[in-house]
């Protein structure tokens, strides 16, 4: 379905990105991967694969924190695979603490990488997809962009403001083949999760599988993490032509978090 096609996934070196890599890889599409990690294993990762899914696939190290390193991961892009055709805005941090002892610079920084780098990266993409008249941006926001927890301030208002940044961009873009949606996983199992999973344990001295219960049970009514598989098959049914008009949508998978 996406031979010929160039994607983007930003944050795709772990968890929910490499997911969604490995989904449009399988179907064809030239990969970027972005993200941290050890440069080794991150090039296993990159030359598994395009081995595997014979696509081409390259690594940027750009820090989706810095605007102009976001135009950097566009340009090269563009340069070494000829073009963007998709764009993933997945890269995200988060950080839990009440508003009146929320740090200063984990706010900004998660309002950086969480938000703005989605509009800067839709920003650089967007002339080339609407020359060619068809492209997917896909934001990967939150059951957090739809409803809040306690704790979580700096990533409740990036995650919606995520949402409504890709309502602006659908409509911007809605008499074009260009389509902009929002992904709103619940509870998925990757080291963004299991960190605050050890941090439960920890407070509550209990064992990581209790607290890893705990975390299902308050807010995720199925008891089972969604997986980055699945979240990427969702991806691409948001970049099938099933999909061509479906616009400024954020679709929760969500195990039933946000029907609540
Ligand atoms: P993760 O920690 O497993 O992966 C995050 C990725 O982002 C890594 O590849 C990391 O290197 C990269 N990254 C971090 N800071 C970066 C920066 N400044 N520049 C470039 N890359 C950077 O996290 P995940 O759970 O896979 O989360 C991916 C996205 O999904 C995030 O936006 C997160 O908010 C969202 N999300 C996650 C869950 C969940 O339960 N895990 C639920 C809802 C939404």
């Amino acid at each position: 379905m996406l031979e010929g096609k160039v994607a983007i996934v930003t944050g795709s070196t772990s968890g929910i990105g490499l997911g969604i890599a490995e989904c449009l890889a399988e179907q064809g599409a030239d990969i970027v991967l972005n993200g941290f990690g050890d440069p080794a294993e991150i090039d296993r990762l990159r030359s598994s694969l395009a081995e595997r899914h014979r696509v081409r696939a390259i690594h940027s190290g750009a820090d989706m924190g810095r605007p102009e390193q976001i135009v950097g991961l566009v340009e090269q892009a563009t340069a070494e695979l000829g073009r963007v055709d998709v764009l993933v805005n997945n890269a995200g941090i988060q950080h839990t603490a009440p508003v009146h002892e929320f740090p200063d610079e984990r706010w900004e920084l998660i309002l950086k990488i969480n938000l703005s780098a989605a509009f800067y990266a839709t920003k650089a993409v967007l002339p080339q997809m609407l020359e060619r008249n068809w492209g997917r941006i896909i934001n990967i926001a939150s059951a957090h962009g739809l409803v809040a927890s306690g704790h979580k301030s700096a990533y409740v208002a990036a995650k919606h403001g995520l949402v409504g940044l890709t309502k602006v961009v659908a409509l911007e873009t809605a008499r074009t083949g260009v389509t902009c949606n929002a992904i709103c996983p619940g509870w998925v199992l990757t080291p963004l999760v299991q960190k605050q999973i050890d941090e439960r344990a920890a407070r509550e001295g209990i064992p990581v599988e209790q607290a890893r219960l705990e975390l299902l049970g308050e807010k995720q009514p199925s008891l089972e993490f969604v997986t980055p598989e699945q979240l990427g098959g969702l991806a691409l049914f948001l970049c099938s032509p099933a999909a061509d008009q479906i616009r400024g949508q954020a679709y929760a998978m969500d195990g039933g978090w946000t029907a609540q």
